[in-house]
């Protein structure tokens, strides 16, 4: 059968991750084009909105791995697949499997909108449902879905809810309780992510993080918890590839 091929839309690293379970882990990213859904503060839409369709190439696992070693060489062990929405790929577990194959570990990032089989083998898989700001809706029984399957196998994931405001704080709260147990991190969203000035941007990175530590330590109902902010926003700003 001939190998399955993927929309990805860059490829870039070593870097930091600066989202999530695995923040400050270096990595490469992956990432593909594709999203089911349209959240309005979306910081990648140009995986979607049709602005980046050009850069678009549909290359297959091997072509991948090759791109991750002509850029990085030997300097990487870790590869992040983000999106858009990677979930929408169902042949994805033949690029996890090849880069298994050579010792790289392999996290990714989806709103849990879509389940596949291969979550089962991604080493850190983020869960992360949008909250009221985003416009979308959750599927509560398709996320009860996914939650179920990976706690069944034990597989290590989490949840990570970013907040912008009162509302989305609620709604973090009402998730971390319905997966009470499932390691739960909030971050503080961004909102401007069409902004350019990096030392403006920063300003309002650290108050809207700042607002958000607060609000958690003065809950009861969020105690084991971690508040991150986005850190590769904090270092580079809205700009692409870092
Ligand atoms: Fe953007 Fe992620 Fe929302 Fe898709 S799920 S629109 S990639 S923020």
């Amino acid at each position: 059968m001939a190998p399955s091929k993927f929309p990805v839309i860059e490829i870039f690293g070593p870097t930091v991750q600066g989202e999530g379970m695995v923040i400050g882990q270096k990595t490469m990213f992956v990432r593909m084009a594709g999203c089911d859904y349209r959240c309005s503060w979306c910081d990648s839409a140009f995986t979607w909105d049709g602005s980046g369709k050009a850069e678009i190439r549909m290359l297959s696992a091997a072509e991948i791995a090759a791109e991750l070693d002509s850029i990085a060489g030997d300097t990487y062990s870790h590869v992040t697949v983000s999106g858009g929405n990677p979930a929408l790929l169902p042949h994805l577990n033949e690029l996890i499997e090849l880069l298994h194959g050579s010792g790289i570990g392999v996290a990714l990032e989806t709103q849990g909108s879509i389940w596949q089989d291969w979550f089962l083998h991604i080493d850190e898989l983020t869960l992360s449902p949008k909250p009221p700001s985003s416009g979308m809706k959750t599927d509560w029984d398709v996320l009860d879905t996914i939650v179920g399957k990976l706690s069944a196998q034990e597989r290590n994931f989490s949840l990570k809810v970013v907040v912008f405001d009162e509302t989305d704080l609620q709604y973090a709260i009402s998730t971390h309780q319905r997966y009470n147990g499932v390691p739960f991190y909030v971050q503080a969203g961004n909102e401007d992510v069409k902004e350019q000035d990096t030392s403006l941007l920063l300003q309002a990175l650290l108050s809207k993080y700042m607002w958000l530590v607060e609000q958690v330590m003065a809950s009861a109902e969020l105690t084991r918890i971690r508040v991150l902010p986005q850190l590769h926003a904090w270092l580079w700003g809205n700009k692409r590839g870092f």
